[in-house]
């Protein structure tokens, strides 16, 4: 309590500064509204159209809409094939959603270190942890950073791995001047409201394979198909349709995918600006022997979903708590991305022990994500910086 009453000198906003917060706009509002009076308010119009445009966004073959991202995941590690007795290297700073796919599947993640200054996973880590049963990697652009695609590509073409792409964080990156979406086996998207567009809920997969393609597809609706030669017992009859394998119900409602639809033709600006803060703040921060900025590497065209500050704990006297605390004196309200994913008790109790992944955890001693989303304004980035700068001098070694 000693810390709150040392930084909040400053007048108290009433609106905190969250890390995150979703755009919505009266074009948004009425897209939804248009679509509740339709006749088809699921599986109608709007998520044909929506899949049609997220191949358009990311240069994809094929897409598949989903209820949000953690059933796009789940549907990526079915379709892959993982099952019991396989493995699957996932990066271990990501949220638990990326490793508790393969989970869902029956199969064992293993999890890959990071590399120390662009915090997305090592390729060279991965290599670490290939053994007969791999199966393949679910790697996290994390922060929307496209991870190494050329090296996972090789590692992946060596042992004939499936390479699926959580992409939660990075809609609207290009890795190499393509976009994210159509480079991995399968890429998998969020639309959860803190990511960069939003449905509400929602999420997506796209794929260049039509067998996967076709694959995603049944599983989203029970493992049930009317195409002929996917059925046992083949008939035309109207009525027919025909479970052929176990599924689920994963489907995204029509209003959802208007949301979307509407969302997503605001990309571009959504990034520019996210783009724009992103340079405020390395501006601002590089500078400072006290903090350490992300390394960005030269593949990657990224369109940012979190702006992680990290403290170098050389040059400070205060731990990750204290320097949290103090910043949501400041009225920001930052948030810690990720707890190494097998931290959380329940991958301890499966046998997961700390020191697995020494990067990943000094990292996740000294971050938290503090607020970058469309909707801030110069005034309020301007904010965060000087609540930085304050906290930094207080703390100063
Ligand atoms: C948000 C997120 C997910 C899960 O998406 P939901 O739509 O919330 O289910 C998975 N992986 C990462 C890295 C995420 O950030």
């Amino acid at each position: 309590m000693e810390q709150l009453a040392i930084f909040g000198g400053t007048p108290v906003r009433e609106d905190r500064i969250f890390y995150g917060r979703q755009c919505i706009e009266q074009d948004d509002i009425e897209a939804v509204v248009e679509t509740l009076k339709g006749d088809l308010i699921t599986c109608g119009p709007k998520v044909e159209a929506l899949e049609t445009q997220l191949c358009q966004v990311t240069g994809a073959k094929y897409a598949v809409v989903v209820a949000n991202g953690t059933a796009a995941l789940h549907l990526a590690a079915l379709a892959a094939g993982f099952g019991e007795g396989d493995e699957v290297i996932v990066s271990s700073i990501t949220f638990a959603a990326s490793a508790n796919c393969v989970l869902y599947c029956g199969a064992k993640p293993m999890f890959a270190d990071i590399r120390p200054d662009t915090y997305n996973i090592d390729p060279e880590s991965v290599r670490r942890l290939i053994t007969p049963r791999t199966r393949g990697i679910v790697a996290v652009d994390f922060t929307g950073q496209a991870v190494e695609h050329d090296a996972l590509r090789e590692i992946c073409r060596e042992h004939g791995l499936v390479m699926i792409e959580d992409a939660a964080h990075a809609i609207g990156t290009k890795y190499k001047g393509q976009p994210i979406g159509s480079i991995a086996d399968m890429t998998c998207f969020s639309f959860h409201p803190v990511k960069t567009v939003t449905g509400g809920e929602g999420g997506a997969i796209t794929t260049n394979d039509e067998a996967l393609y076709r694959r995603l597809l049944r599983v989203r609706t029970h493992g049930i198909t009317r195409s002929m030669d996917e059925m046992a017992h083949p008939t035309d009859a109207k009525w027919y349709n025909e479970q052929v394998e176990l599924g689920y119900n994963y489907r995204m409602t029509d209003f959802q995918a208007a949301l979307l639809l509407s969302q997503l033709h605001k990309l571009p600006k959504f990034a520019a600006r996210r783009k724009e803060i992103v340079e405020r703040y390395d501006r601002a921060f590089s500078q400072m022997p006290e903090l350490v900025v992300q390394k960005e590497i030269p593949e990657s065209d990224t369109t940012r979903h979190l702006y992680i500050l990290r403290l170098n704990p050389d040059r400070l006297k205060c731990d990750r708590r204290q320097f949290f605390d103090a910043m949501y004196a400041e009225n920001t309200c930052p948030q810690v991305h990720y707890l190494p994913v097998y931290w959380h008790s329940y991958y301890e109790k499966l046998g997961y022990e700390r020191g697995l992944c020494p990067n990943a955890e000094k990292l996740y001693e000294e971050i938290m994500s503090i607020p970058l989303y469309y909707g801030l304004s110069d005034e309020d980035v301007e904010d965060v910086i000087r609540a930085v700068k304050k906290v930094v001098a207080y703390y100063r070694a």
